[in-house]
């Protein structure tokens, strides 16, 4: 079973961050951990609050896992701000675990920031030539390159390149912001090549959650198979399913989580 690490905030409300991605790990067969970088107080109508951990136990919380544990594979989620990013690459640089997930979060669906706006310099400058594959949608993408949002798929490809060139080995580009499609394409870019991934629309607005989940279950399943097209294209099923199922869960007045 792969030993799989999350560095990511928590959701108290369970439908995002570490706890969507522990009940992931679980869900794909890994074996979870977690350190904490920021407390936040949230449920389906938005973040309320949000409280940084010191960089220095986020470090701790790291090197407590590393220095015990075999670790085959790392997510981050949310990193708050410019002192934990610089707490995290230092660990990851130091223990270079086989594959290195990072989800750029930057912005929570209802528009409470995840991530010091001074801190997007940090995360390009230091985690990016760090990452196996990162997984930005378009607004991530557009903020990391500091250029506007992609409209079209050539213009998702072209960004996809550059981010590429800022040192990240794989870009998963995650086109549900394009307007006027019926389908949501995802684009995955290695210097390889390209690989279009296609997923319909869904008609669900509970879909809170759903980019640490996809991130979660890139991790838990690369370590079990041969290539990121294999463990993209099993996550994206699985996800799809957790989508459908997102009505069912009926939980709180607000955007519901996606249901594992
Ligand atoms: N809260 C935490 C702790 C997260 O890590 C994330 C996403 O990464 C979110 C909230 C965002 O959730 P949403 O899908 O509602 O934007």
């Amino acid at each position: 079973m792969p030993r799989v690490l999350t560095i990511a905030g928590s959701d108290c409300s369970g439908g995002a961050g570490i706890q969507a991605d522990l009940k992931t790990f679980s869900a794909l067969g890994a074996y979870g951990m977690s350190a904490i970088t920021a407390l936040t107080a949230q449920n389906t109508q938005g973040v309320q609050a949000v409280s940084a951990v010191a960089p220095d136990f986020v470090r701790a919380q790291c090197e407590s896992v590393f220095s015990d544990i075999r670790v085959d594979a790392v997510k981050c989620g949310m990193l708050a701000n410019a002192g934990i990013i610089h707490a995290v690459a230092d660990v990851v640089a130091q223990w270079q675990p086989a594959f290195f997930v990072l989800d750029t979060v930057m912005i929570a669906k209802g528009g409470h920031a995840l991530l010091a706006p001074d801190a997007v310099g940090v995360l390009r400058e230091r985690l990016l030539p760090l990452a196996s594959i990162i997984t930005p949608n378009l607004p991530e993408a557009a903020a990391l390159l500091g250029e506007a949002m992609a409209s079209s798929e050539h213009e998702m490809l072209d960004q996809a390149d550059r981010l590429l060139q800022l040192g990240a080995q794989a870009v998963l580009m995650k086109g549900g912001h394009l307007a006027g499609t019926a389908e949501s394409p995802d684009w995955l870019v290695t210097p390889e090549g390209r690989v279009r991934f296609v997923a319909p629309r869904m008609a669900t607005r509970h879909t809170h959650g759903t980019g640490c989940t996809l991130s979660a279950a890139l991790c838990a399943l690369r370590p079990q198979r041969e290539s990121w097209q294999q463990a993209v294209g099993d996550a994206k099923v699985w996800l799809g399913h957790a989508l459908a199922g997102a009505d069912r869960l009926q939980l709180g007045q607000g955007i519901g989580p996606v249901h594992h």
